[in-house]
């Protein structure tokens, strides 16, 4: 919940676009920092060795790496996903000696030079106003229909030396585009582009920023498909509190950098280290835990079919707790989020054209807040989608910058 200047509430479904797995103000992680601070413990330690930064990967390791049978360096990049996701393809290059990479149509991957050139949305890429090199851009699981395997367009443009693409230093993908639709890649398409990569040399560069942190159920998002990335990107929810913190893990045949080669003053968020371990120890220790966000994820399958049922044409869209339903029209989509918003309820939209209307519910939600939440959009979207009075119904814009505007405080 969060509490407007006025002392209204909220229902928060956009959970910081992920950053908030865990809610808002954990106790256990507003403890460990209080102590922390309390006990005048250092907030700044540039990239040295400090005892919170110890623990984390300690816990990172014991609870993270080691049950999953994964072995990863863990590499501390300035605190923005943006700034690992330019480590990872500075490194994937360097590694490789080559410079081009593929991205996906509606892939997003921060919006600083090296990773809005991999990001597809052009609203973004209009920014910097100079070229975006270096990105072959190909389709999506799903994007040329069902019917289409996108990863044979892929494959024969590997293989044929007169396609034009350059050979890739790494393919980039989330396995669930967040920003991009919270469009789904099959386990078939994720092992055969994997296998692409292996095949061709280039490294396999999962972005996790914001499927990861078990927003799709696992910790992970590739889990569940047996594929092994070379490299994967962290950040959103890793510090489990909110704070800005990333990582790149890297396999550790291709840490070729040389000391300090990719190096930044704030790689190394104390503060962030601390509630980080909070929330590994706390969360990932705890096998019920990801049963718990499978039950809920169910649940939220549910209503949201609820949903889309009373919305012509609308089709439910996601996986685990990082689910949506494109309601076909960023009109439509634009109009039920700020009902929701009239109404108690936050979420963001998402989507080639902002038709999705995404719910990142914290994963630790009750199942009561979950159906009050769900139950606002059920009535925003019956009262918007059979085309009832929706008030200002014209678009304006993506919901992020009313929230923006309104003042909003945890409450
Ligand atoms: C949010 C996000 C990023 C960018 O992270 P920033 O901290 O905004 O730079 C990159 N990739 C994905 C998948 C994201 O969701």
């Amino acid at each position: 919940m969060v509490r407007d200047v006025s002392g209204r509430e909220y229902l928060d479904f956009v959970a910081g676009a992920g950053s908030l797995n865990y809610g808002h103000n954990d106790p256990d992680m507003r403890d460990a920092l209080i102590s922390h601070l309390e006990q005048r413990g250092m907030s700044h330690s540039l990239d040295l060795s400090s005892s919170s930064k110890s623990a984390f990967l300690r816990a990172f390791e014991s609870l993270v790496l080691l049950p999953r049978d994964l072995d990863y360096r863990v590499q501390f990049t300035g605190p923005t996903g943006a700034n690992a996701v330019e480590a990872a393809l500075k490194l994937a290059r360097k590694v490789t000696g080559r410079t081009n990479v593929v991205a996906f149509t509606n892939g997003f991957h921060g919006v600083s030079l090296g990773a809005l050139a991999a990001t597809g949305n052009r609203h973004h890429r209009g920014g910097p106003q100079i070229p975006l090199p270096g990105v072959t851009r190909m389709p999506y699981d799903g994007y040329q229909g069902a019917g289409v395997d996108t990863a044979d367009l892929l494959a024969r443009m590997l293989q044929d030396p007169s396609s034009g693409l350059d050979a890739p230093a790494a393919i980039l993908l989330e396995t669930v585009q967040g920003e991009g639709g919270l469009n789904v890649a099959s386990a078939g398409w994720l092992r055969r582009i994997a296998e692409l990569a292996r095949s061709s040399g280039a490294l396999l560069v999962v972005d996790d920023i914001q499927a990861g942190c078990g927003r799709t159920g696992s910790f992970f998002s590739f889990e569940p498909y047996g594929i092994v990335p070379d490299l994967v990107v962290l950040s959103k929810s890793i510090s489990g509190y909110g704070l800005p913190m990333a990582l790149l893990l890297i396999r550790p045949e291709f840490d070729v950098w040389q000391p300090g080669e990719h190096n930044g003053t704030f790689r190394g968020n104390v503060h962030a280290f601390v509630t980080a371990q909070v929330a590994l120890t706390k969360f990932w220790s705890d096998p019920t835990f990801t049963d718990e966000v499978a039950r809920r994820a169910d649940l939220l399958a549910v209503r949201l079919a609820e949903v889309a049922d009373v919305v012509p044409d609308a089709v439910v869209k996601g996986r685990g707790m990082m689910r949506g339903v494109d309601v076909g029209s960023e009109e439509l989509a634009s109009a039920i989020s700020r009902r929701c918003f009239g109404n108690g309820l936050m979420l963001e939209t998402a989507g080639s054209h902002d038709q999705v209307v995404k719910v990142m519910a914290p994963l630790t939600t009750s199942d009561e807040l979950l159906n009050r939440g769900m139950d606002i959009l059920l009535a925003a979207a019956q009262s918007v989608g059979t085309g009832q009075s929706v008030g200002a119904r014209r678009s304006v814009g993506p919901a992020r910058d009313v929230l923006g505007a309104s003042g909003l405080v945890p409450a």
